[in-house]
């Protein structure tokens, strides 16, 4: 492809142009840095960042490591954005954060549970049950109100 001589006069000042803004952005950058009392080489470019614990490939700040090892955790074990965990349980635990389960729902829970589970114990289904109950108990206690 050749260029007309008009066509290449127009580039070349086009670059030309673009040279000059970017020597007085670099001249600006200059100034303002002298003026707050930095030098561009020892202006560290990136912050200091933080290897995620799950996934060392993974790197944040400081200040989001906590939020996005709770994401990171999540997506390890197959949930996506949409799930979260639940609140951790302590005495300023409003109740309205609190999941209630009456005995009967608990049982009728356990039940279709074990029922769909494809379990090849060797075991009376009822004996089972409360020994998944009281599994169940020992395990989410702090988060069911009985
Ligand atoms: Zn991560």
């Amino acid at each position: 492809m050749d260029l007309s001589t008009e066509e290449l006069l127009n580039r070349k000042e086009t670059l030309k142009q673009f040279d000059n803004y970017i020597e007085d952005t670099e001249n600006t950058l200059k100034c303002f840095v002298e003026k707050v009392g930095w030098t561009l080489d020892k202006t560290p470019i990136k912050d200091n960042l933080v290897k995620c614990p799950i996934n060392s490939e993974h790197r944040m700040s400081p200040s989001k490591l906590e939020v996005h090892c709770q994401k990171c955790i999540l997506k390890k074990n197959g949930y996506d954005s949409s799930h979260s965990f639940y609140p951790s349980y302590n005495l300023s635990t409003l109740l309205s954060q609190t999941v209630t389960i009456d005995e009967i729902t608990q049982m009728h829970i356990l039940k279709t549970a074990y029922d769909e589970s494809n379990s090849t114990l060797n075991m009376i289904k009822e004996c089972l049950v409360q020994d998944i109950l009281q599994y169940f108990i020992v395990h989410y206690k702090k988060y069911i109100l009985f």
